[in-house]
């Protein structure tokens, strides 16, 4: 079975006086509307893990994230669609009612276990490892948030689908997978800008160089993260962040959501007021997705949708 195939995704231009003034082009790259249920950019990750974990014959994938995640929720979606059990090792503690992404993860049929904080801070360590062995049987494992050699080879396919010069490409930063993809992409031309959405992320850079090298990647360097836009850290938000969606939305009908594509847009038109790039630039910016997740987090949006 050839998992799924990547749809072409359409880049939308946006028009922005911001834009017309630095004399810099934007266009929109609308993964999130890559997959119905696998948005965005862990579609990309997951495919490969998927045909490979199949072509090893596994049926369980076992993976890590966050009460909140998109991982989980994506790989919850895949399972159910291609018919592979799935186990989501939650950090912390359970909580009922479950949050609308872990509801969701159940409702695709995935089993849901939880780690304390300390375990899941040591969850690739073999004691681990094995104790969750023991406790599951077999099980193709995909790291927390998707990101390994894998997705850097599935993510490294959005460049390839991009059908129109440009010379920057902008991605929100969690892990650094995706980025990673997106430089292998590029093949040393032009620049990858990744904009964290941890606090203090320095860890990103060492961490999607050895996912480079995980892929067998060449030491690229026409790429660099910016650590200036993660409004608090992981989640957290401030009023003006949220405006900028809500005006985002209302000018250019295009939805971001405040953990990852609100930050990278509001950084990459700061950065495009502040004249950070030369007039001329031609700007993709990657729409990672994750909208599911909005209405569930954040109440200021309940209003609005
Ligand atoms: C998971 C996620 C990211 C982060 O991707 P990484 O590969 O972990 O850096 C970015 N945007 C959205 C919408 C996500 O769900």
């Amino acid at each position: 079975m050839s998992i799924i195939r990547a749809a072409c995704r359409p880049l939308q231009k946006i028009e922005d006086k911001i834009l017309d003034k630095a004399g810099v082009r934007l266009l929109i790259k609308r993964e999130d509307q890559v997959h119905p249920v696998i948005s965005g950019n862990k579609w990309h990750k997951l495919k490969y893990n998927l045909e490979v974990a199949q072509a090893q014959g596994h049926d369980k994938l076992l993976s890590f994230g966050g009460a909140y995640s998109n991982h989980i929720y994506a790989l919850a979606g895949a399972g159910k669609a291609y018919n592979f059990n799935t186990i989501g090792m939650i950090r912390g503690e359970a909580y009922t009612p479950l949050n609308p992404t872990l509801q969701f993860a159940v409702d695709q049929g995935m089993q849901l276990h939880y780690l304390s904080r300390s375990d899941y801070r040591h969850k690739y360590e073999p004691e681990i490892l094995d104790k969750l062995k023991e406790q599951f049987g077999e099980f193709y494992l995909i790291p927390e948030g998707g990101s390994n050699a894998l997705a850097v080879k599935g993510c490294r396919e959005i460049i390839a689908d991009i059908n129109v010069p440009f010379d920057v490409i902008t991605s929100p930063c969690g892990t650094g997978g995706t980025l990673a993809g997106l430089i292998a992409g590029l093949e040393g031309k032009k620049k990858a800008v990744g904009f964290a959405v941890l606090k203090g992320a320095h860890f990103l850079q060492d961490d999607i160089a050895q996912l480079l090298r995980d892929a067998n990647e060449p030491g690229f360097e026409n790429w660099e993260i910016n650590l200036d836009y993660h409004f608090g850290g992981y989640a957290k938000a401030k009023p003006e962040l949220l405006s900028f969606i809500d005006e985002f939305e209302a000018q250019h009908n295009i939805p971001l959501e405040p953990i990852y594509t609100g930050k990278m847009m509001y950084g990459l038109f700061d950065l495009i007021r502040q004249g950070k790039f030369p007039r001329g630039t031609v700007i993709v910016a990657i729409h990672t997705g994750g909208l599911q997740g909005r209405k569930s987090r954040f109440k200021c949006f309940n209003n609005a949708l």
